[in-house]
């Protein structure tokens, strides 16, 4: 099959003309993989239809948020009725309260929550509220790891910052940059250095408990309990950043998964059922640093909207309701589609690794097992291009990037995983080994 994307390109060629690079969000671009992005007109369950008619099982699932696929008929009623009630107050309503208390309820060790409208306004307002509670300016990261695009958090940073290959973002000071430090991700001896140097003044470490933007690479058995134990040994804030894991590994997200539990956590896009939410989530002692309570300041005139927090309760309530059986099902299929070409590749000698936990996986174009930054930077990229574009060719979207997880829904059918593994097959015997 070859897709016929001419309205697609002539869309592409009037956006470039209107908006930085035709793209609202760098990820969006498909540079690195020599082609045009696919311009979407509507999505139902697993698919998605551009706008020249050719219709795809979607594997980027908005980045994640759409965990029950496109149009989940739950997220839409609630959000319909709520569009008669109000679309945006600027005041407390008890949408809010319902979406707080069901996050307070099901994530292990949360008391409050902060609702802002991005994973990046989250981590940004997390590593804020860290520093001012513990009067430390130095936060450490994880290379590889992405918290968004706030100054402090772009430094050696995952997702579209690696996959543009710019680690060190013009338009950062060098002086906020000097105040992130940077460990190795499943390398608790890189932070434990960075402690005994500068344990005085590290306010917090963020981490993505399952790293989901250098690709997926799970943590390593102790890594997070070493974390955890340093954190509290030098009296730094702990951090998860559960953007993607919140939700999607568990219910309870990584702190319910590992059995861990972080002083603060963020959460976004699934929160808000595909609307755009998020927020900072904790234990009250740290969450009243807050203002109007405590004196880090923090706002939003649009935090809390209405519609997003009902899009957001609805979908969190059908995922408590479906219960553990439902993550178990998700990780089924994604074992499965991750397992099939784990095998293929093997018989074949194709120099892959396939990494995979919960409802994501990456496939990387390397001989080496991928555990940090360093592996997955050498990963060939030339070869993930290739790969891609066949995928793209057989009616598959996954993210257009080596760098990114590929997300599983309960609405792709056991069939679309299938058709997954077939068109993968395909795709890694046509690429130049
Ligand atoms: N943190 C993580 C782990 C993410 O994956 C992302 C985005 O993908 C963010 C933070 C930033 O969220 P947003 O794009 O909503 O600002």
């Amino acid at each position: 099959m070859t897709l016929v994307h001419n309205n697609s390109v002539s869309a592409f060629q009037k956006a470039v003309t209107l908006i930085p690079g035709g793209v609202n969000s760098p990820v969006r671009a498909f540079g690195n993989v020599n082609d045009t992005p696919v311009f979407y007109d509507h999505a139902r369950g697993s698919k998605v239809w551009d706008v020249d008619g050719n219709c795809y099982t979607d594997f980027i699932c908005s980045w994640g948020p759409l965990i029950f696929g496109a149009g989940d008929e739950t997220v839409l009623s609630a959000v319909k009725q709520q569009l008669d009630k109000g679309v945006s107050f600027g005041a407390p309503c008890m949408a809010e309260l319902q979406l707080a208390q069901k996050i307070v309820d099901v994530v292990p060790g949360v008391e409050e929550v902060r609702m802002v409208s991005s994973g990046t306004e989250a981590t940004m307002s997390a590593i804020r509220l860290a520093r001012g509670l513990t009067q430390r300016n130095k936060i450490v990261k994880f290379a590889g790891n992405y918290h968004g695009h706030s100054d402090s958090l772009l430094v050696s940073a995952g997702s579209g910052v690696a996959t543009c290959g710019i680690p060190d973002t013009p338009g950062v000071t060098a002086a906020t940059a000097s105040d992130t430090m940077v460990a190795r991700y499943n390398d608790a001896a890189s932070l434990e250095e960075l402690f005994a140097a500068h344990g005085n003044d590290i306010a917090c470490v963020i981490v993505e408990p399952v790293s989901g933007n250098m690709g997926v690479v799970p943590p390593e058995k102790g890594f997070l309990e070493s974390i955890r134990a340093l954190c509290t040994q030098y009296g730094a804030l702990l951090i998860f950043d559960e953007v993607i894991t919140g939700f999607r590994l568990a219910l309870g997200g990584a702190q319910e998964y590992f059995g861990i539990e972080a002083d603060l956590c963020t959460f976004g896009k699934i929160i808000g059922g595909g609307f755009p939410v998020g927020c900072i989530a904790g234990k009250r002692q740290f969450m009243e640093g807050f203002a109007p309570v405590g004196s880090v300041y923090q706002a939003g005139t649009l935090s809390g909207n209405p519609v997003a927090m009902v899009a957001g309760y609805a979908q969190l309530s059908k995922l408590q309701q479906a219960g553990s059986v439902f993550y178990d099902e998700l990780a089924r299929k994604c074992s499965f589609i991750a397992s099939s070409l784990r095998t293929f590749c093997a018989e074949h000698e194709f120099p892959v690794q396939v990494n995979n936990i919960g409802s994501v996986f990456t496939l990387f174009f390397s001989s080496q097992p991928v555990c940090n930054w360093d592996s997955a930077s050498r990963c060939n990229t030339k070869q993930f291009a290739h790969y891609f574009s066949s995928m793209l060719d057989a009616g598959f979207l996954i993210a257009p990037s080596q760098f990114e997880s590929v997300f599983i829904s309960a609405a792709h059918t056991q069939e679309d995983c299938e058709a997954f593994v077939e068109a993968a097959c395909r795709a890694l015997q046509r690429v130049p080994w």
